[in-house]
């Protein structure tokens, strides 16, 4: 269940769900508000889609436990709220 705020942590936990089109149309709703004032988890959906291109599948296994860690706890994310100034860790 996303708040009505979804924060970055919740983007990061839910972007599986969210690209198998999983989540129920008003949290779909939420988590694309959020997107689009967020630059750091819009660059993180790109990058999860193009993974998931390049696999041709997305399972929990796809996302190394490490990425997922450092996603979660990465200084940089959370504070993505300046568009233009993200500093979300590419590579
Ligand atoms: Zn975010």
């Amino acid at each position: 269940m996303i708040a009505d705020n979804p924060t970055c942590q919740d983007v990061v936990v839910l972007v599986t769900e969210y690209l198998e089109e999983a989540l129920p149309a008003a949290e779909r709703a939420r988590f694309e508000a959020h997107l689009a004032a967020c630059p750091g988890c819009a660059i993180y959906l790109r990058q999860m889609q193009r993974t998931i291109k390049a696999l041709g599948t997305l399972t929990e296994e796809t996302i190394p436990a490490d990425t997922m860690a450092e996603l979660l706890r990465g200084p940089a994310h959370g504070q993505v709220t300046l568009v233009g100034r993200n500093t979300f860790p590419l590579e």
